[in-house]
Order: C-alpha cells, then structure tokens, then sequence
C-alpha cells in the first residue's frame, strides 16, 4: 500500500480518490489529461508514489522514473501526437511548478516554439 500525502492532490488522483480523465494507469504509473489545457493534447504523467519534485529524486527511483518517461511516450502515442511532443518537468516554484508532485506535462497538438517561455 501506498502512503499518500495529505493534501496532495496527485496522491488523491492515484488512490482514486479525486476524479480525473485518466488515459491510462498501471501499477507504478498514471497518465490523466490536465484539468487546465495548454495545448490541445495536454496530459499529465504521474509516479502512484509521492516524489515532491525531479530535485528530490535520488538513485532509488531510477527505474520509475524510467517509466514515466515511458509513460509520456505511450501517452503521446494514444493520444495521436507522437510525431511532435514535448515532455516537460517544471521543477521548484520558480519554473512554474505548483503541483509538488512528480508530474511530466505532455504536450502536442500544435507548433511547440522553441525555447520555452
Ligand atoms: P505544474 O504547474 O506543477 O507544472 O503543473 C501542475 C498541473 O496540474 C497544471 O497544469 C494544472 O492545470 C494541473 N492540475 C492541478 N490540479 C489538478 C487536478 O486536480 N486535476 C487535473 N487533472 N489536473 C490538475
Ligand atoms: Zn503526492
């Protein structure tokens, strides 16, 4: 059993307990489409098990975070985007990141500039 953290609201998608669009989940990870799109293909990869952000991880979650990036993959492929996506970890408060757990935006749907504001 997984220990969710209190007020998380990511560990409330992955136990189940809040309701989100999930596109797919497994054992180890769940993809659900953001509630607040940035993109027309905007989903949200998540670890079941609360890492606060990609700064906290250690050698430990190497192979779950392998299979995030993954998951990101498969999630772009089953949302039609695979030719043009970009997968995003905002990382600490001043990158934008507000959700403090581990997440990779997918994006796709549309021309993606380059650099990222
Ligand atoms: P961050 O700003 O941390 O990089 O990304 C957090 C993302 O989570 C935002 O794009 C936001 O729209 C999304 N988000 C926040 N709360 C929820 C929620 O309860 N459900 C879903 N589906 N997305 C959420
Ligand atoms: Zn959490």
């Amino acid at each position: 059993m997984l220990r969710a953290v209190e007020g998380c609201p990511f560990c409330r998608i992955a136990g189940g307990d809040s309701r989100a669009k999930v596109l797919f989940a497994d054992d180890d990870v769940v993809a659900f489409h953001d509630i607040a799109p940035k993109a027309p293909v905007h989903l949200l990869v998540i670890p079941r098990r609360h890492i606060a952000s990609l700064a906290e991880a250690t050698s430990e979650d190497a192979s779950l975070l392998g299979k995030l990036l993954l998951a990101a993959a498969e999630a772009a492929r089953r949302s039609g985007t695979v030719d043009a996506f970009r997968v995003v970890a905002n990382t600490g408060a001043r990158s934008g990141q507000s959700v403090f757990h581990v997440h990779l935006h997918v994006l796709g749907g549309r021309h993606l500039a380059w650099p990222p504001g």
